[in-house]
C-alpha cells in the first residue's frame, strides 16, 4: 500500500536545491495467491525498486507491506518475511558466491534458517533435480562452471529452499538465450504448479510477460497506470501508455526484443516529473486537465484499473465517459 521511495540525487549546483529522484511513488497493488502478476514498464519507471521494496531490501520512505494479513514490521517480521518470499535477479552470476559450491549455495539458506548440514544438502540436490539439473553431475560444482541457463535454474533452486510462496522474478530470463529463455520459463510455470508458488514476474520483454503472466501491471515514472487481466490489458487497454508500450512491441522480429525507448520521446526526468498526469509531455490525447490535475486508478472493469482522465467519468477531459444519469 502507497510504497514509496525517493532517493536523493545530489544537488543542481553548489547552492541549488538538493534534487530527488521519484522513484517509487506512491504504488498500491494485491497480488493473489497463486497468481502471475507481471510489471511492464520503461526502464528507470520504478520496477526493479518495487521489487526490491517489497523484499524490504532498502527502507521504505512510506508505505506498507501486507503479508496474508499481517503487516511486514510489527506483525511479520523480516526474516519470517525473507522465508516466505525469494528473489531471483538477472545476473545469474552476481548472486551466486562465486566460492561456494552449488549444493553449498542452495544448502546455505536452509542452513541459516536452522536445518542440519545433512538434511539441507539432501534438500539442495533435490531441489537440483526438480529445476532439470542431475545432482550428481552439478553439486560440486562451482557457479563459473556452468552455463548462464545452468546458472540461473540454481538461483531458482536457492530462492525454493526456504520453500517460499512469494517468488519475485526481476528480468529473472532477460539475460538467457531465446530457446533456454522458453526452457526456463516453462520450469517456473511447472514449478509453480507443483509448490504452489505466487510469481511476481518483472520484465521489460512484452512477449514473456504476456506468455506467463495472468494480471499485469504498468508503471510509467514510478507510479501505477494501469493493472488488469493480461488478455483484457491487451486486448482493450485503457490508459494511452499502455496502448503505446504494446504498440511498439516488436512481434516478427525475434532479434528486437527490447522495448526500451518506444515511444516519441524519451520518459521525463524522474528527478522533476511532469504536474498532474505524468504522461501528459507525451501523450497525444493531452489536454489542459492532465497536467492540472493527477487522474487516480479508477475502474474501468471488474478486475482492470487505469490512471487516465479518459477512463473517468466528470474528470472534465473531453473524451471522458458522460456521468451517468439518474
Ligand atoms: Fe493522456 Fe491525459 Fe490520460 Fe494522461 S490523463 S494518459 S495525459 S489523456
Ligand atoms: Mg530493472
Amino acid at each position: 500500500r502507497n510504497l514509496t521511495k525517493h532517493f536523493s540525487g545530489g544537488r543542481e549546483s553548489l547552492f541549488g536545491k538538493k534534487r530527488v529522484v521519484r522513484a517509487v511513488d506512491g504504488v498500491s497493488f494485491d497480488i493473489a495467491k497463486g497468481e502471475t502478476l507481471g510489471v511492464v514498464g520503461e526502464s528507470g519507471c520504478g520496477k526493479s525498486t518495487t521489487a526490491r521494496l517489497l523484499m524490504h531490501l532498502m527502507p521504505l520512505d512510506a508505505g506498507e507491506m501486507i503479508y496474508d494479513g499481517n503487516k511486514v514490521g510489527p506483525d511479520l517480521s523480516l526474516r519470517e518475511l525473507r522465508r516466505r518470499m525469494q528473489m531471483v535477479f538477472q545476473d545469474s552470476y552476481a548472486s551466486l558466491n562465486p566460492r561456494l559450491t552449488i549444493e553449498d549455495s542452495i544448502a546455505f539458506g536452509p542452513k541459516v534458517h536452522g536445518v542440519d548440514d545433512g538434511a539441507a544438502r539432501l534438500l539442495a540436490r533435490d531441489l537440483l533435480v526438480k529445476v532439470g539439473l542431475d545432482a550428481n553431475r552439478f553439486a560440486n560444482r562451482y557457479p563459473h562452471e556452468l552455463s548462464g541457463g545452468q546458472r540461473q535454474r540454481v538461483n531458482i533452486a536457492r530462492a525454493l529452499a526456504l520453500s517460499p510462496r512469494l517468488v519475485i522474478l526481476d528480468e529473472a530470463v532477460s539475460a538467457l538465450d531465446k530457446s533456454v529463455e522458453a526452457q526456463v520459463l516453462n520450469l517456473l510455470n511447472d514449478l509453480k504448479r507443483e509448490f504452489g508458488l505466487t510469481y511476481l514476474f518483472i520484465s521489460h520483454d512484452l512477449n514473456v510477460v504476456r506468455y506467463i503472466s495472468d494480471r499485469v501491471l504498468v508503471m510509467y515514472l514510478g507510479e501505477v497506470v494501469e493493472i488488469g487481466p493480461v488478455e483484457e490489458l491487451w486486448n482493450s487497454p485503457r490508459h494511452p501508455y499502455t496502448t503505446a508500450l504494446f504498440a511498439a512491441m516488436p512481434t516478427l522480429d525475434p532479434d528486437r526484443r527490447t522495448t526500451e525507448a518506444p515511444i516519441a520521446g524519451d520518459p521525463p526526468n524522474p528527478i522533476n516529473p511532469p504536474s498532474g498526469c505524468r504522461f501528459h509531455t507525451r501523450c497525444p490525447f493531452a489536454e489542459a486537465v492532465c497536467s492540472a490535475t493527477t487522474p487516480a486508478l479508477y475502474a474501468v472493469g471488474p478486475a482492470h484499473q487505469a490512471a487516465c482522465h479518459m477512463a473517468i467519468p466528470g474528470s472534465g477531459h473531453s473524451k471522458a465517459p458522460k456521468e451517468a444519469m439518474a
